[in-house]
């Protein structure tokens, strides 16, 4: 606590402590001081920022406090007083280390009304993830440059934008890109992500205690409100009645909004207003993004975290997981800890060895020998042929044809594939299946012979 030496300042706290919730009174209150200049009382607050905060938030209830402890109205003014910022700074350090950033400038950057512990555990941003190590391919295209134009200017671009995809593709990798981007380059804007479970965790406390007028000007009193799953949100009425009121206090004072989602809007299961709200704007999909992405996203991620990663071992990690982003980087560290406990170089074995529960190679070979066996049969070829190196015309014709189904049939990586014939790259597999797919586009014929091998091979 500190000591207040004007009197009548010092009744003015109490008496304001007595009204507001103690982590309020705390933030905003705790460091001030005043002096009087002539019959005006000036009150000393540590920020430019704090000043503001009081003004829009506790005027009221200052004026009838000083009021009060004066026992007749004061003119009061305000003083940015920077030599009480370091002891602000430590009050609000020690109430919520980990959650408000007390960067150069001691200014909380995101806000959260009153900082409660649970709305903030929802701020700090992960400063990975952005644009810078967003690696862009056709799959998320669409999703960054509309993450990037709302980060460039918020409100002006899409708003709301809606971000939609499958989990572990970059939503909240996206969120936290376009947050980090408004901070860094307007710092006076106020930013604030959370996720679906915050703001409902958030509301429901409020509503516990009695604070829901605090909550809505909390959450209205943003400039950009990021919300992530939204998804979280279906089957809970009153949460997403109160969004909806959130959402439309936003939108009238044409703040940004941006929300992310595991479906696109007319697939979520809330009320039929909110999903239309949600559909005003831009709607844009992520998808599994293709090999080349895969690949780009896993060396951005070795060179982002210095680790030593062969690249036959990112192919094999890139080829084997399609669909799950965060698994794909899950799979990569795993391996790259197993190399650096064995200080051993990475092999492809190894590496299979490590991984072998997610790639679950065993019951792809037996896939590949399967296919192998009818399609050798089928062009009266023997397997070894299949496997070898014989480039007559007949041979490379089922070759290619094998590996194609191969790639249909199995789960099996590029890389499997290849190995399962005889030890071919993958960009021979890729070839392969480009042939035949070339070939089947013009020749009917050719299309219906595939049709019955692969009928044959699942029979
Ligand atoms: P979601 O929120 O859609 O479930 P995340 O944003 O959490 O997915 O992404 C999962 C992981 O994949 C994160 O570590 C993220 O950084 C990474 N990631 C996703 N997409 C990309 C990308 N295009 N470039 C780099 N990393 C990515
Ligand atoms: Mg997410």
């Amino acid at each position: 606590m500190t000591l207040v030496k004007e009197p009548l300042w010092r009744q003015t706290l109490d008496l304001l402590s007595s009204k507001l919730d103690a982590s309020s009174y705390d933030t905003w209150f705790s460091s001030t001081s005043a002096t009087w200049t002539e019959n005006t009382l000036v009150i000393h607050v540590p920020s430019q920022f704090i000043l503001e905060w009081i003004s829009m938030h506790y005027l009221p209830a200052l004026r009838e406090s000083i009021e009060k402890a004066a026992g007749k109205p004061v003119e009061f003014s305000f003083k940015v007083d920077e030599s009480s910022r370091k002891r602000w700074e430590d009050q609000i350090k020690k109430g919520h280390d980990a959650a408000l950033e007390t960067g150069t400038k001691a200014v909380p950057k995101a806000i959260a009304y009153q900082p409660s512990a649970e709305i903030l555990k929802g701020i700090p941003l992960n400063q990975r993830y952005n644009f810078d190590n967003f690696i862009i391919g056709n799959s998320n295209r669409f999703a960054c440059a509309a993450s990037m134009a709302v980060g460039e200017s918020p409100s002006m671009s899409y708003n709301p934008l809606f971000i939609y995809g499958k989990v572990g593709l970059g939503k909240t990798h996206l969120l936290h890109a376009i947050a980090n981007h408004i901070r860094r380059t307007q710092p006076e804007k106020r930013v604030l992500y959370v996720s679906s479970e915050i703001f409902l965790n958030e509301m429901v406390r409020c509503l516990r205690s009695n604070r829901m007028d605090e909550f809505r000007t909390g959450f209205r009193d943003i400039d950009v409100l990021l919300v992530d799953d939204i998804q979280f949100m279906e089957k809970k009425d009153s949460m997403q009645q109160e969004f909806y009121q959130t959402f439309n206090a936003l939108f009238e004072h044409s703040k940004q909004i941006v929300a992310s989602s595991d479906s696109h809007p007319r697939d979520i299961q809330v009320f039929d207003k909110l999903r239309s709200r949600f559909e005003w704007g831009l709607t844009v999909d992520i998808q599994s993004p293709d090999l080349e992405t895969r690949i780009a996203i896993l060396k951005k991620k070795c060179e982002l975290e210095g680790l030593m990663v062969p690249n036959d071992v990112i192919l094999l990690i890139a080829e084997s997981m399609r669909n799950n982003i965060r698994d794909m980087e899950g799979s990569l560290t795993r391996v790259a800890a197993y190399a650096s406990l064995t200080k051993q170089e990475l092999t492809l074995d190894q590496a299979r060895q490590v991984l072998r529960d997610v790639l679950n190679i065993e019951t792809r070979v037996v896939g590949i020998d399967r296919i192998q066996n009818e399609t050798a049969a089928n062009y009266n070829i023997k397997v070894s042929e299949l496997r070898g190196r014989t480039r007559t015309a007949n041979v490379v014709m089922a070759r290619q044809v094998a590996m194609y189904i191969a790639r249909e049939l199995t789960q099996a990586s590029l890389t499997e594939i290849g190995e399962s014939f005889g030890g071919k790259n993958h960009s021979t597999v890729i070839y392969a299946i480009e042939r035949v797919r070339e070939e089947m586009e013009k020749n009917g014929v050719f299309v219906s012979q595939v049709d019955n091998l692969v009928r044959r091979i699942k029979a």
